[in-house]
């Protein structure tokens, strides 16, 4: 059965067609600058990759576009193969603990999250209905970037704020990249060879969160009512003190919405060095001896190993580090620099296994305390599969 897992930002159509339940991935692909200048495409298949030019005035000439390329490329006859559309929908509140049909109910749920999701949840309804409307017989169905978090005790998810945000304004961590940690946990269970473990799953990518998972549900995690908590992350603060935000706003003369995009934007990595959000240019940095890409690195590390820790008492315990995402896959030197910092608790690094991008792997000594792993994460795989599961 053909099942496409879509992922739509403000911008952007991310897409994958797999076989399922085989996992075949048959064809990818990325729409990019949807409703801008310069718009484009590249697709993926057969070990080779496309780009066109084309304009894009909106999602719906984009998922157009994206079914004729399925048929000219002979990967489908028509449209009605197909059977299931999922949808990568980042907030889910409390609603939804799981992935659902996207009925119109639920769509307006959605819809209405947009109020705590502003940057997310609007770009998924668009992409939805542009998918409804070009293949309206197949399935559509939602996939929260929150749900695996719901199981998250409100000790952990509340905070210490009037308790009417919570009640009245639904302020509480939801919690973001569930899918990812979903997928890389139950294969770290799956290399463990069994499901009553503790792990500590690290999502480091551009955005980045880290869980701490018992026996399959997550207790714990590092984002929050938005992704901009927790660790050092590209170009987000992550845990800053709040009152920062009123401080610089009267001090700049700016809202709190101004200073809010520049610690997304304009903090993390990027704000420390002034360099770069991306690790390898950082890396780089520090190579040449740039002082601000060496401050940035440490702090981005010890934000890292101060979650892994605080998880480590929290689970009493833990069975595997689970490395995953762009830098938690491919960065050798991050991950020792983190491992290095975790020898209190009896975690060696192999750097000969360490010494590897992208592939799944141990990457701690065999008398290692905890064992560590690289899982490369498959969110696109885990949305095929639960959209599947709700389709068959
Ligand atoms: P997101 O999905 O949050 O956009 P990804 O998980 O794709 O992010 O991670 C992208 C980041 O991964 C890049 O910004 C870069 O920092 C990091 N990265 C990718 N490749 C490498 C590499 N070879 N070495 C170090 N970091 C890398």
């Amino acid at each position: 059965m053909k099942i496409l897992s879509v992922n739509a930002g403000s911008s952007s159509l991310k897409f994958t067609l797999f076989e399922m339940p085989e996992e075949k991935e048959l064809i990818s692909g990325v729409f990019e600058k949807i409703g801008l200048k310069d718009s484009f495409y590249t697709i993926k298949f057969d070990g080779e990759k496309i780009k066109k030019e084309v304009s894009l005035p909106s999602h719906n000439e984009a998922f157009e576009l994206l079914m004729k390329e399925l048929v000219d490329n002979k990967i489908i006859d028509d449209y009605a193969e197909i059977k299931g559309v999922g949808h990568r929908v980042a907030q889910g509140g409390a609603y939804f603990d799981k992935s659902v049909l996207a009925t119109d109910e639920n769509i307006d749920i959605v819809s209405k999250l947009s109020q705590i999701a502003p940057l997310h949840n609007p770009a998924a309804v668009i992409g939805i209905k542009a998918a409804k409307k070009v293949i309206p017989d197949a399935t559509q169905t939602l996939v929260f970037d929150t749900s695996f978090h719901q199981t998250i005790d409100e000790v952990n998810y509340m905070y210490a704020v009037p308790y009417e945000w919570y009640t009245k304004l639904n302020v509480r961590k939801y919690g973001f990249h569930g899918t990812s940690h979903k997928y890389v946990s139950m294969k770290a269970n799956e290399i463990l060879g069994r499901n009553d473990t503790k792990l500590i799953t690290c999502h480091i990518g551009n955005g980045a969160s880290i869980s701490a998972v018992l026996n399959g549900k997550c207790i714990d995690t590092s984002m929050g009512l938005t992704p901009n908590a927790g660790l050092m992350m590209g170009s987000r603060c992550g845990d800053i003190d709040a009152s920062i935000v009123s401080y610089v706003a009267e001090c700049e003369n700016l809202t709190a919405s101004e200073v809010n995009t520049k610690l997304n934007k304009e903090s993390g990595l990027l704000g420390i060095s002034g360099v770069s959000s991306d690790s390898r240019d950082i890396e780089e940095g520090i190579n040449n001896g740039d002082e601000r890409c060496i401050l940035a690195q440490k702090m981005y590390v010890k934000r890292i190993v101060d979650y892994i820790a605080s998880y480590y008492v929290e689970l009493g315990g833990c069975d595997a580090i689970i490395f995953t995402a762009g830098v938690g896959e491919n960065s050798i030197s991050t991950r020792k620099q983190i491992l290095d910092k975790l020898s209190v608790l009896g975690v060696k690094i192999d750097e000969e296994r360490n010494n590897i991008r992208g592939k799944e792997t141990l990457i701690t000594a065999d008398n290692s305390k905890i064992p560590a792993y690289i899982i490369p994460t498959n969110e696109e795989l885990m949305i095929a599969t639960d959209t599947y599961n709700l389709t068959k």
